[in-house]
């Protein structure tokens, strides 16, 4: 594992304070527990206390420790390789295009509640690019964004090269899909003021305190805590993307980690500022071997990708990326990186969300698969109406299925690393 890196990104650095909460140290009772304090269990906090539900939030170190606050902030509505014909295919038509339409409203939602609770998280929505490696993935992108248009969304468009070439500075792509709803934001700026607006609203959250152990007793769940306190609940959510300290058995298994390293140059000097993303678009590319570019506040870029091993990578990755951007945007230079950090996404097998049950009224959602920002923000308010009663299982976007340990987890946990020494190739290969 590389070290930890949750206080050297840019994000900790420019990301204003962490949400100041009171410790648990007694035993309290509430209709809602919600388990892990990223942007899912944030949002469904928020929005259960909104609709007037009590909710006990726990997270085992600060809100944002995981994903939420390491992420490259790149706001997409998209799945992550996928269009909404896989999630019809999938998870049938109905669920299907109920889960692309909250994701494909996503990008709104983030914006809207960052406008609707004043979150000072550097937001700009000046769109997010997919621009295509290889003709062949154009012409994929071409067929995702008619079956976007069939389920009636607007604001998406296809670019040809030399559009694309204007928008992102880069030469070389062969179209690229612009969705105007996407941008970026501090993504731990971001979370953090969910979570105030969640307390605002009269959600409790409580930090450093690890949910040790869950059972069930009568008709009530009972959240044994590291520190001694106690939660008696009628119903819970797991939201701990499937992480190692998860407090049911099965569902840690049922995912692949893949890591993932962020850097943030220094602020560039006026005279390199704008040569990428002049319009201050996001950007994540078709490659295989991941790449994504967006501005940040003070004239800075922040990129993203993987490395096959990770012994080492931190120290590594900056040299690839500094060479990978210098290669991509003519007469860029970078120089040095200022930050550069690392965080663990929850892959799944088929790249889609799991709701899956820990026992009556208890759920383990993860829905991260790299891009979990729009649509775990837009799956806060669908999940807050489940648990608190107002709509039952069938009307998930997502089938709630028994916990699905992969078959071989140590294979599977090995697999990113070993496909990325193939992913350049494969890249330069496609055609
Ligand atoms: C490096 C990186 C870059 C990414 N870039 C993007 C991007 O640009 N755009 C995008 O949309 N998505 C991106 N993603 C994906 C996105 O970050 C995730 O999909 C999203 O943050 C997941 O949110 P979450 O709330 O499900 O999980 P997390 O944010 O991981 O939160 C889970 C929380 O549960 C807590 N927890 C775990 N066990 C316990 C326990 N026993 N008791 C109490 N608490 C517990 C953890 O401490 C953690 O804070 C990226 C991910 C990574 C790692």
């Amino acid at each position: 594992m590389p070290p930890e890196t949750f206080d050297r990104s840019l994000w900790h650095a420019t990301g204003g304070s962490r949400v100041a909460t009171p410790p648990l140290d007694e035993a309290i009772a509430t209709d809602v527990a919600v388990v892990g304090g990223g942007i899912l269990g944030v949002s469904t906090a928020l929005h259960l206390a909104e609709a007037g539900t009590s909710v006990v939030l726990v997270e085992a170190r600060e809100i944002g420790w995981g994903a939420s606050g390491r992420n490259g902030g790149l706001v997409v509505p998209h799945y992550a390789r996928l269009g909404p014909a896989d999630a019809r295919a999938a998870l049938g038509e109905d669920r299907g295009d109920r889960l692309s339409a909250l994701l494909g409203g996503g990008a709104e939602l983030v914006f809207d509640l960052v406008r609707r609770h004043r979150i000072a998280c550097d937001p700009v929505q000046a769109g997010w690019l997919c621009p295509a490696h290889a003709p062949s993935r154009r012409a994929g992108l071409e067929g995702r964004l008619r079956q976007w248009q069939a389920l009636g969304r607007d604001g998406l468009d296809l670019l040809d090269a030399a559009a694309t070439e204007a928008m992102t500075g880069m030469p070389g792509y062969h179209g690229a899909l612009l969705d105007r709803s996407g941008g970026h934001l501090n993504p731990l700026a971001y979370v953090r003021g969910l979570a105030r607006a969640a307390m605002a609203a009269g959600a409790r959250i409580v930090q450093d305190t690890p949910v040790t152990g869950l059972r069930r007793d009568g008709d009530r769940w009972h959240l044994d805590t590291e520190g001694g306190g106690r939660i008696s609940a009628g119903r819970v959510l797991l939201a701990t993307n499937a992480g190692r300290g998860t407090p049911a058995p099965g569902i840690a298994a049922g995912v692949v980690p893949l890591h993932v390293y962020q850097s943030a140059t220094a602020p560039l000097p006026p005279e390199m500022r704008g040569r990428a993303l002049p319009g201050g678009q996001s950007l994540s590319d078709t490659r295989a071997d991941l790449f994504s570019l967006r501005p940040a506040a003070g004239g800075r870029l922040v990129t993203g990708g993987m490395a096959s091993l990770q012994l080492g990578a931190l120290e590594r990755i900056q040299h690839r990326m500094a060479q990978r951007i210098g290669r991509f945007v003519p007469g860029l230079v970078v120089g040095g990186f200022e930050h550069q950090w690392h965080g663990v996404a929850s892959v799944t097998p088929d790249l889609l969300p799991r709701f899956w049950r820990v026992g009556p009224g208890a759920l383990a959602v993860t829905a991260c698969n790299g891009r979990g920002i729009a649509l775990n923000t837009a799956l806060g308010p669908v999940l807050a109406q489940h648990l608190s009663g107002a709509i039952d299982e069938v009307a998930l976007p997502v089938p709630v299925t028994d916990p699905q340990p992969l078959r071989y987890p140590r294979l599977s946990a090995a697999a990113p690393g070993a496909m990325l020494l193939f992913a350049g190739l494969h890249d330069r290969l496609a055609r």
